[in-house]
């Protein structure tokens, strides 16, 4: 297996704070790893960490064998790496199309164009021409996560795409993440959404207070009830 993304004992700081200690997660070629923890555990922290929006004091992000210590966020965009952040910063007065376009521009070129993503997200095809702003929190989360694809990233960080969604939506997120991994795509999502998790995902690191404490496949996770009572709100 092809190692694409390894996370060597990061330290990250809010100020005086000390958020994360020696976490460290390495991501295969065509997996979906899970990072899941519950509210503050440094779910956000850890993949801002990755992209260095909030740098690192100490430990490596190799991506590609390339260390990212230095980079800018853009760069690391256009090197491969593509977050969908939580907070789902669409463009809402532009229109679902030039969302989708602006991915585009700052990204590489590859498999992911307008056709593919309408043809994975049909309902961005139906709604082109309509402000992103209209959209429903579950089309929106669509959008941020297809905005992304389109700058054709190797490795997705998805922070919490199932927070807020309705069942129904949480089922369509569900697909979509196994039809990309279908497609070839790499992915670590962070979730508290066990269930969703799941569903989804081949491995699993648990984060508890700024600490790696678990790491498994999805079948022994599966199995292991105590830890899922003793680090998530199951
Ligand atoms: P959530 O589900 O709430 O997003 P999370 O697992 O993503 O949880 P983080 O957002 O990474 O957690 O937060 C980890 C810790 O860092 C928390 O204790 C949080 O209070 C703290 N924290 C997050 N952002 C900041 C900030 N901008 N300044 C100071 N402390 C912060």
């Amino acid at each position: 297996m092809e190692k694409i993304l390894s996370v060597d004992r990061i330290n990250t700081y809010y100020g005086k704070s000390h958020i994360l200690f020696d976490v460290s997660l390495d991501i295969y070629k065509n997996e979906v790893l899970c990072l899941l923890g519950r509210n503050g555990a440094g779910k956000t922290t850890t993949f801002k960490s990755i992209v260095m929006l909030n740098k690192p004091v100490s430990g490596k992000v190799i991506f590609n064998g390339k260390d990212l210590n230095g980079l800018k966020p853009y760069q690391i965009f256009r090197l491969g790496i593509g977050l969908v952040p939580e907070d789902r910063r669409i463009f809402g007065p532009l229109t679902v199309r030039e969302n989708l376009m602006l991915g585009a521009r700052v990204g590489r070129k590859g498999v992911w164009n307008l056709d593919m993503v309408y043809k994975y997200f049909p309902i961005l095809k139906e709604y082109e021409s309509k402000p992103g702003g209209m959209l429903s929190g579950g089309e929106q989360q669509m959008l941020t996560i297809a905005r992304t694809l389109m700058g054709n990233p190797d490795v997705l960080l998805l922070d919490e795409p199932s927070e807020g969604l309705s069942p129904v939506m949480v089922n369509t997120l569900k697909e979509i993440v196994l039809g990309l991994k279908a497609a070839g795509a790499t992915i670590i999502l962070s979730e508290q959404h066990v269930k969703f998790a799941m569903a989804v995902s081949d491995r699993v690191s648990i984060i508890d207070k700024g600490h790696i404490v678990y790491e498994s496949s999805i079948e022994k996770f599966k199995e292991d009830l105590e830890i899922q009572k003793k680090y998530l709100a199951v």
